[in-house]
């Protein structure tokens, strides 16, 4: 229970490590299994049957003992004459018998073999006439015939027993020859063993760190993916093209993202805007004007600002509707955005006043913008779908730093300028001067 809850409590890292650990233990189990159970009882039977050959051989060794001891007692009679001696190969004859009995070609797998003990056989059946011949003479000492037949003898006693060292050696080299090659085929079994072994190991361990990864790494993208967009960089995306489940879930993070980055702009949009007109709202416009002019005082450059009110817009509303009155408003708005440098902030300040923020002009240049604005309004003909509309408007311009030291004295001297064109008799544009006072005085 309580490793179910720290399982739990692990990262995915931690758990798929268990899990392919997991995965490797029965390799190890199956390894040690192999190695001290399984391998000793294969090895075993093949060194029974080994002994089991050895032992074969053993009546042959011993046949060979019992053909030396016989060819003693035939010796020591032609020696010392000793009858006892014919009781004494009697006997050892008989031991020879059985020896060849329990060494019977039938016992011996390859023909070589089975030949060399029929030899030794043959040899032995020469030299037991020879024996019997030699152990019969009366007078076998200092008896030059029976000292030949002796070596006859000794001669068939010799060649039976290299007969049978050679089914020996024989025996030896086809047991040498096997174990070498059984050898040889055990070591490559268990190589070829070990090596299938290894790699299956190692494709489970790669399957496994492949299939972690799999789904750590887009789970790391998506974990990133979410923190950035917690600190509100709502443009970031989750780069995982594939076509399974992380793939739908990465698809399904950055279609969340891309609404939250549009409403955000929609809200942007809403808050910095003016929902009539499209152009700067109040509130923008002051951060527009605080932060050109910082930009202005910064690097000692010009910028002048307009204030602009249209004339006698009461009555386009008063004649017109209040409609029609908007509509004026939306393509004054157009128009100035026309006519102003991309770089410029065409503003709706309140009811119908409208600012311009021109960055890097002088006064007598906003002079002639402003005047070029006049003249295109009092061209343009409004609401030309409907009902045409002309009309004019008034224009203030003040300049940084010829008539304001500050974004609040700049509008007061604009909209002082702007007071004194409607004095003037609107239509038209007028540039502060210090004459015109304090326009709060004015306004
Ligand atoms: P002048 O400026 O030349 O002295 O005369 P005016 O008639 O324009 O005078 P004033 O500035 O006092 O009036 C502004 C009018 O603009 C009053 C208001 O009804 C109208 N107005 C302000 N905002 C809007 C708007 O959003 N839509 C419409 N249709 N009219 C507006
Ligand atoms: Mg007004
Ligand atoms: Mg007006």
């Amino acid at each position: 229970m309580k490793l179910q809850v720290s399982l739990l409590q692990a990262s995915l890292r931690t758990r798929f490590a268990l899990g392919l650990a997991a995965v490797l233990l029965p390799f190890l189990v199956a390894a040690a299994v192999g190695q001290f159970y399984l391998l000793p009882r294969l090895i075993e039977p093949l060194d029974d049957i080994v002994r089991e050959l050895t032992e074969e051989m053993e009546p042959v060794t011993r046949l060979q003992m019992a053909l030396f001891q016989a060819a003693v007692p035939v010796y020591d009679y032609l020696v010392h004459a000793d009858v006892d001696k014919h009781r004494q190969f009697a006997q050892r004859r008989q031991r020879v018998e059985r020896a060849f009995q329990e060494a019977s070609p039938e016992r011996f797998v390859l023909a070589e073999e089975r030949a060399l003990i029929g030899s030794a056989r043959a040899e032995w059946d020469q030299a037991l006439l020879l024996g019997e011949r030699l152990l019969r003479l009366p007078d076998p000492v200092g008896n030059a015939a029976a000292a030949r037949d002796m070596e006859r003898f000794d001669a068939h006693i010799d060649r039976a027993v290299a007969a049978l060292d050679a089914a020996h050696d024989q025996f030896h080299r086809v047991i040498g020859h096997n174990r070498a090659q059984a050898g040889a085929a055990r070591s490559r079994a268990l190589w070829v063993t070990f090596a299938a072994f290894m790699l299956a190991a190692a494709a489970s361990l790669l399957a496994g760190v492949a299939l972690a990864r799999s789904v750590t790494d887009p789970v790391d993208a998506l974990r990133q993916g979410a923190a950035r967009l917690a600190e509100g960089k709502l443009s970031h995306r989750v780069a995982i093209r594939r076509h399974d489940e992380m793939g739908e879930l990465a698809a399904a993070f950055n279609a969340m993202a891309g609404r939250l980055e549009a409403n955000q702009v929609m809200l942007v949009e809403l808050a910095t805007r003016d929902g009539l007109t499209g152009l700067y709202n109040h509130r923008t416009f002051y951060t527009l004007l605080a932060d050109e002019l910082a930009r202005a005082q910064r690097f000692e450059r010009p910028l002048s600002f307009l204030m602009l009110d249209i004339d006698h817009f009461k009555r386009v509303n008063d004649t017109y509707g209040h409609l029609a009155g908007d509509t004026v408003l939306k393509e004054l708005g157009e128009l100035l955005c026309r006519e102003a440098r991309a770089v410029d902030r065409v503003c709706r300040y309140g009811g119908e006043e409208i600012t311009v923020i021109l960055p890097e002009t002088g006064p007598d240049a906003a002079d002639r913008f402003a005047e070029r604005l006049r003249v295109a309004v009092e061209a343009q003909v409004f609401c030309a779908d409907s009902e045409p509309i002309r009309m004019t408007v008034s224009i203030g311009v003040a300049s940084w730093p010829a008539h304001a030291d500050g974004a609040e004295a700049l509008v007061a001297a604009a909209d002082a300028a702007m007071y004194a064109a409607k004095q003037g008799g609107r239509n038209r544009v007028v540039r502060y001067e210090p004459a015109l006072g304090q326009p709060g005085a004015q306004g």
